[in-house]
């Protein structure tokens, strides 16, 4: 009898197992899952956040959502060797001497598992999927659901007649080839891959994952530093503000460009260790030692206290307040596009932005 009680405990315990990633040479991969390497205190009650929201009367948010500016059909097809595309939220056009590579891209019109329910988008898309150019790299941050979003992985990997490389946190390789991508790579951080002229690195920051209830933190998540010779562009995808910032200046260079999240910050007691406010991320723009930052992750989906326009007039508060320039951020429209050339100063600026 005791022998089989011993026996079923064993299964029990057997079962539950080790974390999959688990390696005791690296500390962000515990027995338990992965966690951060600076900032590990519990999550505050998200119970307690959502109490207190029922109790405030927030103001109604524009529903056109960031200023937005219609792409005509084509433009992004021109050959360009450094432009950036902002598509609201974290979705990011980078192309980099012929090589299309495109960030945590969400063109659903909900950041959310079901397409019923869940934060909608504001304001209209300044694209339409099938009208983007061929998109040779996904880079992808995370898991949460405005940075993941499945069906539209799932349509650019048919627009790129599965040709599109699909580069993944550590621990989601499996889900997205169960729903039937193809080439997909995942990364722990700190390695790197070569994909045609493009080095990216994968790098720590300060976050979190989960998609349900019983996934928490047993999927990576960083950013990604995207070089080629002579220039590279630092993608953040969400994050808190913490050391890493210093260490990936110190171990991969200066970005020359950087996109770097500015919303989702309030309430501070909540979002702190997962979100940096406009204050930390001109901290971060200086950790880096960015030659330019452009804001992302505001404006698209409401996933937190502050008035949805808030952030950008917030950012430019805080720039002033740190003695900078105004033009080491630019503030993009969802469907501007930046030349990034570097031998062609204009108005001063080694950027320009481009009508569509
Ligand atoms: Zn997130
Ligand atoms: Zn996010």
């Amino acid at each position: 009898m005791n022998f089989l009680l011993i026996l079923a405990v064993g299964l029990v315990m057997g079962c539950a197992g080790k974390f999959q990633y688990y390696d005791p040479q690296k500390p962000h991969r515990t027995k338990d899952g992965f966690v951060n390497n600076y900032d590990n205190s519990p999550r505050p009650s998200v119970w307690k956040w959502r109490w207190e929201r029922l109790w405030t009367n927030f103001p109604e948010d524009p529903p056109e959502g960031a200023p937005t500016e219609k792409i005509s059909l084509g433009s992004l097809h021109l050959k360009r060797t450094r432009a950036l595309t902002w598509f609201g939220q974290s979705s990011v056009l980078v192309q980099l001497q012929g090589v299309n590579v495109l960030t945590d891209p969400i063109f659903s019109s909900r950041a959310s598992p079901v397409s019923f329910a869940g934060p909608k988008r504001y304001g209209d898309l300044p694209i339409e999927m099938n009208e983007l150019p061929h998109i040779d790299v996904v880079v992808i941050s995370h898991n949460h659901y405005d940075h993941m979003d499945l069906p539209t992985l799932k349509a650019l990997q048919m627009y790129g007649l599965g040709k599109t490389r699909f580069l993944v946190p550590l621990g989601l390789k499996k889900l997205l080839e169960d729903e039937g991508l193809t080439n997909v790579t995942e990364f722990d951080w700190w390695e790197s891959t070569v994909i045609g002229p493009l080095h990216l690195t994968f790098t720590p920051v300060q976050h979190w994952s989960a998609r349900s209830l019983w996934d928490q933190n047993l999927t990576l998540w960083g950013g990604w530093m995207i070089s080629v010779p002579k220039f590279q562009v630092f993608f953040a995808g969400d994050s808190g503000y913490s050391k890493d910032f210093q260490d990936i200046y110190e171990r991969l260079g200066a970005p020359d460009l950087a996109l770097l999240p500015i919303g989702a910050y309030a309430p501070r007691w909540f979002m702190k260790h997962m979100h940096m406010d406009t204050a930390e991320a001109v901290k971060v723009h200086q950790d880096l030692h960015a030659k330019l930052s452009v804001p992302i992750h505001w404006g698209t989906f409401k996933l937190s206290d502050e008035p949805l326009l808030e952030p950008p007039e917030k950012l430019r508060d805080s720039i002033k307040k740190a003695n900078l320039s105004e033009s080491v951020f630019h503030i993009m429209k969802r469907g501007e596009t930046l030349l990034l050339e570097d031998n062609e100063l204009k108005n001063g600026l080694w950027y320009e932005s481009v009508q569509n």
